[in-house]
């Protein structure tokens, strides 16, 4: 469900809150799905879970706070998890205490029905789940944790449907907004995403294409851990049902276009992950060409924000003929650590993360090139740094537009008053952060850069753009109800 966020270390970003996996037809699938787990740690780090099932002990599950490879690398927890066939869910909270998430609200869900039992993991936000919810509970339904996507298991119950993908598919026609899952029956891998394909799923195959097993998982950057082969990204709409004989596709849902999320291109898929056949390094990269292009500027030096801000970067420093250098170094070691900081520590902030080199800046007029800007205030820290490290100027240039409106699918976004581009314009922005120039790119050029060669208009293809555009793709319902104001409500009312 959403909820708003407050962490110990906000870095200022946008947070994917999720991603799945899953596998069938190989010996010690836990392992495999621990690996997948492992390649999509990025899309959600508090906590994570593995079921398998195998004939002899059936379904079994275990579900941990924190890291996969602080869990599920113990040769004790996974002989816990035997079977051929198992699905796994790495989670990032919304929310900043510990106790507020549950370890019953870390997925995969495992429902009992009356054909067998099935499991599922999903990535996305269901928009109208709280009046599902309040519909069910009414009904007689007993919810076991705070999160949206056990409606699905709870309407799978009331399906009046004899097997679990048409018992899934009835209850996924009664859920709006995203969803991506992967689920498990004691013989199926079930893969599905909703109509508008908003956050990603895709197909592969391991060990041999004859008799090996097939995966799904959030990102292809996961089959290649594994060693498996991506086959196909499942269609916005499809469900894919996986056993012995294959697999098997259908489209349960209305057709419409896709909108898939953009900024799983600027941001939360991994740089080395393929989307629409195409290297998300490569549409990060072209970001930075598009961004040299529209928002120029005479400078010395091209550094990114590391690490998501790179690719862009390093493109803007092809196009522009500006040298390129990493100005600034992350602290790639920011683990468990220092997960509840005292205050002095937590004073420290962004250097923790971040730190800049002096004998690289000092001097020189910077470029400094970030993904986004959510609150504005890690920005200001970055420049604090970058100024007292003996820099002449900086500018910034963001590789993507104005996030102006939060996320309602499966994204952790601050509420829209606290969105910097929601309450300033460009250049207030740029004096609050107190740089020489701020300029993000354009929609147009980011629809460029992901391949739409024309730019954003009817006839390319299409992406969900709301944080940026404010406009949903599926309205909001839940929070509609709650007095989110659509774009051009709040104008229409005063
Ligand atoms: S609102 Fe933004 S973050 Fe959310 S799905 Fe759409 S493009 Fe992605």
């Amino acid at each position: 469900m959403q909820q708003w966020p407050s962490h110990p270390f906000d870095d200022d970003k946008l947070k994917e809150e999720c991603g799945v996996f899953g596998v069938i037809g190989v010996q010690d699938a836990a392992n495999f799905v621990a690996l997948g787990m492992h390649a999509l740690q990025h899309r959600g780090q508090e906590a994570g879970g593995i079921i398998t099932y195998s004939p002899e002990q059936g379904f079994q599950s275990a579900h941990r706070f924190g890291l996969v490879r602080d869990n599920f690398t113990s040769a004790r927890l996974m002989e816990t998890l035997p079977g051929s066939i198992g699905i796994g869910h790495v989670r990032y909270s919304t929310t900043g205490s510990k106790g507020a998430t549950a370890i019953r609200d870390v997925q995969p869900f495992f429902g009992e029905f009356s054909k067998g039992g099935a499991a599922i993991a999903h990535n996305g936000n269901i928009t109208n789940a709280e009046a599902i919810r309040r519909e069910l509970i009414e009904r007689g339904s007993i919810f076991q944790s705070s999160s949206d996507s056990e409606c699905i298991v709870h309407l799978m119950a009331r399906s009046i449907q004899k097997n679990i993908p048409d018992r899934m598919k009835d209850a996924l026609r009664r859920v709006e907004g995203a969803f991506s899952i992967v689920a498990m029956t004691r013989t199926k891998l079930i893969g599905v995403r909703d109509a508008l394909g908003v956050r990603p799923l895709v197909l592969g195959r391991i060990g041999g294409h004859q008799d090996g097993g097939w995966v799904l998982s959030s990102e292809t950057c996961a089959l290649d851990i594994i060693g498996a082969d991506l086959i196909r990204e499942v269609e916005p709409g499809e469900m894919v049902v996986i056993d012995r004989d294959g697999v098997t596709s259908s489209h349960p849902f209305d057709r419409s276009s896709s909108r898939f999320c953009i900024f799983e291109q600027v941001y939360f898929s991994r740089p080395d992950s393929i989307l629409g056949g195409r290297s998300v390094y490569e549409t990060r990269h072209q970001i930075g060409v598009e961004l040299a292009r529209e928002a120029p500027v005479d400078a010395d030096l091209v550094c990114p924000v590391p690490d998501s801000g790179t690719p862009a970067a390093i493109g803007y420093s092809h196009e522009s003929g500006i040298p390129f250098a990493m100005g600034i170094t992350r602290n790639q070691y920011m683990g468990r650590t220092f997960i509840e900081p005292s205050e002095q520590i937590r004073n420290m902030g962004v250097r923790l993360k971040l730190n800049v080199n002096r004998a690289l800046v000092a001097g020189k007029r910077i470029v400094l090139v970030d993904d986004s800007v959510v609150r504005g205030t890690t920005s200001q820290k970055i420049k604090q740094m970058i100024l007292e490290a003996g820099a002449q100027e900086v500018h910034f240039r963001i590789a993507s537009p104005p996030t102006a409106w939060p996320c309602f699918y499966g994204v952790d976004t601050p509420e829209r008053a606290k969105l910097l581009a929601a309450r300033m314009t460009e250049d207030e922005m740029r004096d609050y952060i107190g740089v020489e120039s701020l300029k993000f790119i354009s929609l147009d050029g980011l629809y460029r850069a992901a391949g739409a060669r024309d730019g954003r208009n009817a006839a390319c293809p299409q992406f969900c753009d709301a944080c940026f555009s404010g406009e949903y793709p599926v309205a909001p319902s839940d929070m509609i109800e709650k007095g989110f104001q659509l774009k051009g409500q709040s104008e229409a009312a005063e």
